[in-house]
């Protein structure tokens, strides 16, 4: 179904980052994926071109793009199955909160270098032992003069090694009652004495995101890189950015539906078993228009709430409802396409073994499908 969000403008920027893709990502993604890293100069390059948080404002770097522009990037990128290279979780979820809750001093300081790229950022919310809930964090930043000494340590962070800032969640009050108003978020650059990037984890999927562990060792950053200047207010600062998190997640996966589908169907075409191409089989057909026609409602529901979020509508209930049954849809339609690909679908050679590689984690970062239906159950009175 033609879709009706997107203006001429946004189709040229398309085309664009597209090209950009074509010439700066796709021919390195099997040396980055060996690499377990994409190469620091295509971020500079993205920078240059003005794919870097499009949407910051003039004042600080940017263009003042909307954020249709994000949704171009992410669908283009879920195109040519490209997850080492994230812009989306530098552009839409880690700078968002810098832009949001940073004091003017902040904003000045960093916007300009996250739309330049020449900084590349990360954000550390889960540890060893809190991931889904936050407020086991064990992470502390003790006042200290003029500044903050933070202790603790961060696993399972995208951007871990490439980063050169990350937005940590520290404990300012361990002793807070609830815990969750001794929460705060702090800016820390990499270079500061005492945040070290440790390793770089082996994953099933993702092979050319550097997903790493942090730790901070008696890190001592000045009051200034407090998020916001104002302690306690790290949780509830996450909570309001979760919304744009949760559905650029689901941006991305019903854009990777499209993709996988798109050459699932041309394979069935072309590839004959018992006489015919696969495609004339019942099964195949019927399989195919089912998961079609999932991509088709999904893409309605995401497309709506895209619409929503823009208008700043409270859609957290219904992006966490996105955010679960499209990375669930997408997992199954991943692994039923990759049937269709017979012995094929199993050899690296084909992009599906890599979707079926990747897919997975989907259903677990950016909050799991069970803590989604947590959050949906509370918010209808359940
Ligand atoms: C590749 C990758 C990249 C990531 N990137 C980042 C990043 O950049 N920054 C960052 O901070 N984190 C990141 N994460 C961490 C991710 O957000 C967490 O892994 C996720 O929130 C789950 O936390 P956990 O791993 O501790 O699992 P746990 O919280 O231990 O959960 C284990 C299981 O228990 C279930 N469970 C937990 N609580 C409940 C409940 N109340 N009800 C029902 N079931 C429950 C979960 O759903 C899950 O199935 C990343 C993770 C991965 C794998």
């Amino acid at each position: 179904m033609k879709r009706e969000l997107f203006s001429e403008e946004h189709e040229i920027f398309r085309d664009a980052f597209r090209r950009f893709l074509e010439q700066a990502v796709v021919p390195r993604q099997e040396e980055w994926a060996k690499a377990g890293i994409v190469s620091r100069d295509v971020w500079n390059k993205a920078g240059e071109q003005g794919f870097l948080c499009p949407w910051v404002s003039e004042e600080y770097g940017g263009s003042g793009a909307d954020f249709l522009y994000s949704v171009v990037e992410l669908e283009e990128l879920s195109r040519i199955n490209e997850n080492g290279f994230v812009p989306p979780l530098h552009s839409d979820i880690v700078v968002p909160y810098i832009e949001a809750f940073g004091t003017e001093e902040q904003k000045r300081r960093w916007l300009p270098g996250c739309v330049n790229g020449d900084i590349v950022t990360a954000v550390a919310m889960t540890e060893p032992n809190a991931g889904s809930d936050l407020q086991a964090l064990k992470t502390t930043a003790s006042k200290d003069g003029g500044s903050y000494v933070i202790n603790g340590q961060k696993t399972f962070i995208t951007n871990g090694i490439i980063n050169d800032l990350v937005i940590v969640a520290a404990m300012t009050d361990p002793k807070a009652q609830p815990r969750y108003t001794g929460m705060s978020l702090f800016c820390v650059e990499y270079g500061t004495p005492g945040y070290q990037k440790v390793r770089n984890l082996e994953k099933i999927g993702w092979h050319s995101q550097d997903t790493a562990e942090l730790f901070f060792e008696d890190c001592r950053v000045p009051k200034e890189n407090l998020l916001g200047g104002q302690e306690g207010q790290g949780f509830v600062q996450m909570m309001i950015k979760l919304q744009q998190e949760r559905l650029v997640c689901s941006i991305g996966a019903v854009a990777s539906m499209w993709a996988v589908l798109e050459w699932t169907k041309k394979y069935c075409e072309e590839r004959s078993a018992f006489g015919r191409p696969i495609i004339k089989f019942q099964n195949t057909r019927f399989k195919l228009v089912e998961m079609y026609t999932m991509a088709e409602v999904l893409q309605t529901f995401v497309d709506r709430l895209i619409t929503e979020h823009m208008k700043g509508t409270d859609v957290v209930t219904e992006t966490s409802m996105a955010k679960w049954v499209v990375t669930e849809e997408l997992k199954k339609t991943v692994d039923q396409c990759l049937q269709f690909f017979g012995g094929y679908g199993y050899m690296m050679e084909y992009p599906i073994a890599k979707a079926y590689q990747d897919v997975r984690v989907m259903t677990i970062f950016a909050g799991t499908t069970e803590i989604m239906k947590e959050i949906i159950g509370r918010r209808l009175g359940m």
